[in-house]
């Protein structure tokens, strides 16, 4: 059975400072997203169990943990490589334009993910994503990993706004972590995303 493992990091644990410390981001990463993977590997298991013995009794719990563990590995996969060391600016290219049609203005776009982010009631994520149906950027605000998902939808940009993402570092100031993290994005990756959201396998 394939199952999933916990991708390295593309950066040393320090390299995000002050953005996010060495500690907290080592915690994040070996501890929480591992934890993640292990509870999408254990659902799974699960189910493979479930069949084999013909007992459907727990899927439908089974299924959920598998829903909420699974897309707590993908958000984080897509945000650690979201960041680098010497991020930040604006992104340029189809992607400039694309925010720029879709949200007015680059700081339009800014206003609108900050204020989700800042709004996050309990544990979530706020994502800016790519929507094959209409073709078009959308921001989602996301409960837990996954509540509030819209199916088919690429993530492009995703920010961590559970407390375990920023309480080390930032207590309760979630507004500047939120500030802190356009001085970390890695343009360049999430422009990669868009090209091939627009340009699936050909
Ligand atoms: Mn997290």
């Amino acid at each position: 059975m394939n199952v999933y493992t916990l991708p390295d990091l593309p950066y040393d644990y320090d390299a995000l400072e002050p953005f996010l410390s060495k500690q907290l981001l080592e915690l994040h990463h070996k501890k929480h997203h591992a934890a993640y993977v292990a509870g999408a590997n254990t659902a799974l298991a699960s189910l493979e169990k479930a069949r084999s013995i013909g007992d459907v009794s727990r899927v439908s719990k089974c299924t959920r943990d598998l829903a909420f563990n699974l897309a707590g590995h993908v958000n984080h996969s897509v945000f650690w490589t979201n960041l680098c060391a010497d991020g930040g600016g604006e992104p340029t290219t189809v992607l400039a334009d694309g925010i720029a049609n879709d949200f007015g203005s680059f700081e339009a776009f800014k206003r609108q993910f900050c204020a989700l982010a800042t709004s996050v009631q309990g544990s979530g994520w706020v994502m800016l994503a790519f929507d094959p149906v209409s073709s078009r950027l959308v921001t989602l605000q996301l409960h837990d990993h996954q509540d509030c998902m819209t199916a088919g939808v690429v993530p492009l940009l995703m920010l961590d706004m559970w407390e375990h993402a920023y309480y080390l570092d930032y207590h309760n100031a979630k507004a500047d972590y939120v500030a802190a993290f356009w001085d970390v994005i890695n343009w360049d990756d999430v422009a990669r995303r868009f090209d091939k959201a627009l340009a699936p396998a050909s």
